[in-house]
């Protein structure tokens, strides 16, 4: 199987080619020729590695079976999990939580960049490209991190992160200045996350730096959820939420299993539609959204208009209004119309707006149900599943936890319902001790001191990623302005060889 472009321009590749250039030549996604069907999980189940390994070799043929299982076996090992099931699926009341979030990071995009570098670190191999990458991240918070632990001292490969000086969290701020590795660098730029995004498209863009990168034999890339190393991992964990159902005999092996999935850029609840493309017994994928709902409009009306408000949420990883994952399910919804997909992308580029087909909506209509969640509502949610379950869930979680409900009470659906859980409640302790405790304040900057209190007040224990945090030695403490930031990766790229530092 093979992969092309979502927009119809440029040539068919195989998986390494899709994964080291990240992008198709027209600025289409790369899409899955065919899907291969996988036989459903029975109660027998294996191990997450080997699971793992399965179905990326599904979907990726060009790597051999053993290149994937050392991936995976490197990716998802004991001492990056702090849980020996990788993805524990927790009942909770009538619905089961699957928690992706106890990698090195706290949050489910571990799930991804655990694994995407050694994928990364082979593709430049199967493709014999002779030049090293340079990874540009600018970052809001659980992206940056989680880049920076799962490219550290991956050969071939270096990793530069740009965080606003405002606008991330004191615990997402000591995650990455306490970072270690021997090709990593953090950077602060003074402004918000746009300056930081900005300044780096800048830099992707500029001919200079390409001729500078030429000369050090690197090359620039992206660590970006539109990656097709990003998303393929994550299919495997529907299936694992799916082989835990069975094994635990809360379904019968082959009976139908809906996914709520608290969504920013569609690249998680994508997973969920490519593993029901792949045979697993999906009744219904319910993408769940804060106040930035332009996901909700779109699956419910068709129309895609991203002109309106951005609000700033308690659950900021899904604070986004152009969520570029989508592109791919409009391809396969439309069995591959490239000439609508390019269409659609161009208006929303234009007009940031565009209205799909009625046929083309049922299509989608038939898989996947929407709703969002306010703040105020994801508190009280918050603070309502702790009372009556002693579960805590993180402001993300807590979104697709509201929406089940919603989605339970309107539809009457009785299909066990699995609700992917994205971050550790611990990763945004402040908002969830305020959620707890709504008639205390809670300072913000404390943030580090916080997470005691939360684990006092509740009895869970800090995650070991986040644990240690105030005690790190902090290792980078670099700070720039957007119009700088240049001259921090020319210096970078002049002063760190290779990844093993020297
Ligand atoms: C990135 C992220 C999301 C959104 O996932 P998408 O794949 O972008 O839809 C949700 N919750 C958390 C905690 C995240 O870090």
């Amino acid at each position: 199987m093979n992969y092309k472009s979502s927009r119809g321009g440029g040539l068919t590749v195989a998986g390494a080619e899709a994964i080291r250039s990240g992008i198709a030549v027209d600025g289409g996604l790369y899409v899955p020729s065919t899907l291969p069907v996988l036989p459903v999980p029975t109660g027998t189940g294996v191990g997450y590695i080997e699971l793992a390994t399965t179905v990326l070799a599904a979907v990726l043929p060009d790597y051999t079976p053993e290149e994937l299982r050392q991936c995976s076996a490197a990716a998802y090992a004991a001492d990056k999990f702090d849980v020996s099931d990788t993805v524990p699926l927790v009942p909770v009341g009538k619905r089961h939580v699957l928690e992706l979030w106890h990698g090195p990071t706290s949050a489910f995009k571990d799930m991804a960049l655990q694994i995407m570098p050694h994928l990364m670190s082979l593709a430049l191999k199967k493709t014999a490209e002779s030049s090293d990458m340079l990874i540009l991240v600018a970052t809001s918070g659980d992206t940056g991190k989680a880049a920076l632990e799962g490219f550290r001292d991956v050969p071939r490969t270096r990793i530069l992160v740009f965080y606003p000086s405002e606008g991330v969290s004191e615990v997402q701020r000591s995650q990455m200045v306490t970072q270690d590795g021997n090709n990593v660098g953090v950077v602060a730029v003074e402004g918000n996350f746009d300056d930081a995004q900005t300044g780096v498209k800048k830099i992707f863009s500029s001919v200079q730096m390409r001729e500078l990168m030429a000369k050090k034999n690197l090359k620039l890339s992206s660590a970006n959820s539109i990656n097709w190393g990003r998303l393929a991992p994550q299919i495997a964990y529907y299936f694992s939420a799916y082989q835990s159902l069975c094994k635990t005999g809360k379904i019968l092996c082959g009976a139908p299993v809906n996914f709520v999935v608290p969504t920013g850029n569609f690249g998680n609840i994508l997973a969920g539609y490519y593993a029901k493309q792949m045979g697993l017994p999906i009744h219904r994928l319910i993408c769940a959204s804060n106040d930035n709902n332009v996901l909700t409009d779109f699956l419910r009306t068709g129309v895609y208009d991203r002109n309106r408000p951005f609000h700033q949420t308690i659950s900021p990883s899904m604070d986004i209004l152009i969520s570029s994952n989508l592109e791919r399910l409009l391809y396969h919804a439309t069995d591959g119309d490239t000439g609508k997909v390019s269409s659609w992308m161009g208006q929303l580029n234009a007009t940031g707006r565009y209205a799909i087909d009625a046929q083309t909506l049922a299509k989608i209509q038939a898989t996947f149900w929407a709703d969002w969640a306010s703040t105020d509502a994801s508190l009280a949610t918050i603070r309502q599943v702790w009372q009556q379950q002693r579960y805590l869930l993180d402001p993300h979680t807590a979104v697709a936890w509201n929406v089940a409900e919603v989605y339970e009470a309107q539809t009457q659906d009785v299909t066990p319902t699995v609700v992917l859980s994205t971050a550790s409640p611990f990763k945004f302790a402040d908002t969830v001790l305020q959620a707890l405790l709504p008639d205390q304040p809670v300072s913000v900057d404390a943030s580090l001191v916080l997470l005691t209190r939360l684990s006092e007040l509740t009895g869970w224990s800090i995650p070991s990623g986040l644990a240690g945090l105030a005690a790190k030695e902090v290792k980078h403490r670099q700070k720039c302005r957007v119009d700088t930031m240049p001259e921090v990766v020319a210096y970078f790229v002049e002063n760190r060889l290779d990844s093993s530092g020297k």
